[in-house]
């Protein structure tokens, strides 16, 4: 996979956000039949396009939203109890009442920008950049894709080529 540059790509993505979000606009007007078959495809192309190990953005400038479950096993992982970790490191949204962490980077996030608890990751991080969902079009009134795609590579290459696919199937 060729090298890429993170900083260009959240630029391009500045640039090319009104453009996209038109074309998720008239897509959810459309509504195609096809459409998680297109997201799919979009998706893999994407992945084709992107190397997370050489970006870490998501880790580095956004939370995940950890469950209980989630927070009780990753501070038994690195030996501490429940509240230590979460007095440590995590806080409640006050809008939405998720439990997030208090910074960014996250704690687990090395210098290699691998994660250390990736086998017990939360699931909103393993389920990140949440490109091929049922509820897409909720998500796109919800402008999920178009905020992300400043600060995710990989979903700005899915919007292009959620773009190219859904052209061709035209
Ligand atoms: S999911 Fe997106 S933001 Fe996170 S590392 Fe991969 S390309 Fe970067
Ligand atoms: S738990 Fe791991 S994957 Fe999730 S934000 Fe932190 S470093 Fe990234």
């Amino acid at each position: 996979m060729p090298k890429f540059n993170v900083a260009a790509r959240v630029r391009r993505a500045h640039q090319k956000k009104k453009g996209l979000a038109l074309f998720l606009k008239k897509l959810s007007r459309k509504k195609p039949k096809n459409l998680q078959k297109m997201l799919k495809q979009a998706d893999q192309a994407a992945w084709q396009e992107v190397a997370c190990l050489e970006c870490a953005n998501c880790c580095k400038t956004m939370t995940p939203t950890f469950t209980r479950p989630e927070v009780k096993r990753i501070a038994e992982r690195v030996g501490m109890t429940f509240d230590q970790y979460f007095d440590k490191y995590l806080t409640v949204d006050e809008d939405n009442g998720d439990i997030v962490n208090k910074k960014q980077p996250c704690q687990h996030l090395g210098r290699d920008n691998k994660c250390r608890v990736y086998d017990i990751r939360p699931g909103d991080c393993s389920g990140f950049p949440h490109h091929v969902r049922r509820d897409f079009y909720h998500q796109v009134s919800e402008k999920l894709y178009i905020n992300n795609s400043p600060r995710c590579p990989a979903t700005l290459s899915f919007l292009e080529n959620l773009e190219r696919v859904v052209a061709e199937n035209a």
